[in-house]
């Protein structure tokens, strides 16, 4: 990879217990600035611990986990988390406080004054397509699921971090409004300068989405690459389980067309 990687993992491993398997077992990993990382794996794999250990929710048992090349565990985990947006599945988006006041909560406590803050939260909700004249005072409870992840991404943008991390963040939306939000979201990254990561269940979204997709399975990286490479890669069975399914979507779709045009 050219240059140097703005997150690396060097040998990380995490156990939660002692007679517990590793979590994350002797994992290294290198994610470029502005790459856009999907990580894909089964339930249990280990990809909400890898997440968590970039910004030190989670401490790493062995390894060092490095953010522009400092180990995270010698930096300030305030000031790491500042830089460093995160996206929960579920937001999280506080109910008595309205869209704004949700969005603007890290610019409050690093001491934003009010006329900041508010000009911030309209900025942010424009960005993300949320008009703020019409969404600016609503509580959560007024929103749809697509509109709260949408706020949940704002929110996380607030004091313009550079890298973003996201754990299933359009898992519980129908597919239409997860298509609509992952391709918005997408461009939202390129505009930006944003490097992201993040974690899906979904093979077809990191495929459409991701510029690399890393395959996790048992606490290990069974494979890293771009879409194409995993795409073609017949050789690790991981992969091609995982692969097969879009694979095989995607050629009987272009079957249908190509019957279709005829
Ligand atoms: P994924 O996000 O891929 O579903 P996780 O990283 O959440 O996987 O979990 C990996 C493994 O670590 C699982 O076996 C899970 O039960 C275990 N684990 C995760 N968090 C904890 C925790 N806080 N305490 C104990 N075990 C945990
Ligand atoms: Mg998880």
């Amino acid at each position: 990879m050219a240059g140097a990687p703005l997150i690396a993992f060097e040998n990380v491993s995490k156990r939660y217990g002692a007679e517990s398997p590793p979590a994350l077992d002797d994992v290294s990993i290198e994610i470029a600035p502005g790459a856009f990382v999907a990580i894909v794996g089964q339930s249990g794999s280990g990809k909400s611990t890898l997440l968590g250990l970039i910004n030190r929710l989670i401490d790493p048992s062995a390894g060092v986990v490095r953010f522009e090349g400092e180990d995270v565990q010698r930096v300030d985990p305030i000031g790491l988390r500042r830089r460093i947006g995160y996206v929960f599945q579920d937001v999280g988006l506080f109910p008595h406080m309205t869209l704004a006041e949700n969005i603007a909560i890290t610019p409050r406590l690093i001491g934003w004054d009010m006329t900041r803050r508010k000009g911030r939260a309209d900025e942010l909700l424009d960005l993300v397509q949320l008009p703020p004249a019409d969404f600016r005072d609503r509580f959560p409870a007024e929103l749809s699921g697509g509109q709260r992840q949408r706020a949940g991404v704002a929110r996380a943008l607030a004091v313009q971090p550079h890298v973003i991390l996201m754990d299933e963040p359009f898992g519980a939306l129908d597919l239409r409004t997860r298509d609509a939000l992952s391709r918005d979201y997408r461009k939202l990254h390129d505009a930006l300068g944003l490097t992201t990561v993040m974690i899906t269940h979904d093979v077809i979204e990191a495929v459409l989405l991701a510029d690399r997709i890393a395959v996790i399975h048992e606490g290990k990286i069974a494979a890293y690459g771009t879409p194409h490479d995993l795409m073609r890669d017949q050789a690790n069975p991981d992969v091609r389980a995982l692969m097969d399914m879009p694979r095989r979507q995607a050629e009987r779709l272009t079957a249908l067309m190509r019957k279709g045009s005829a």
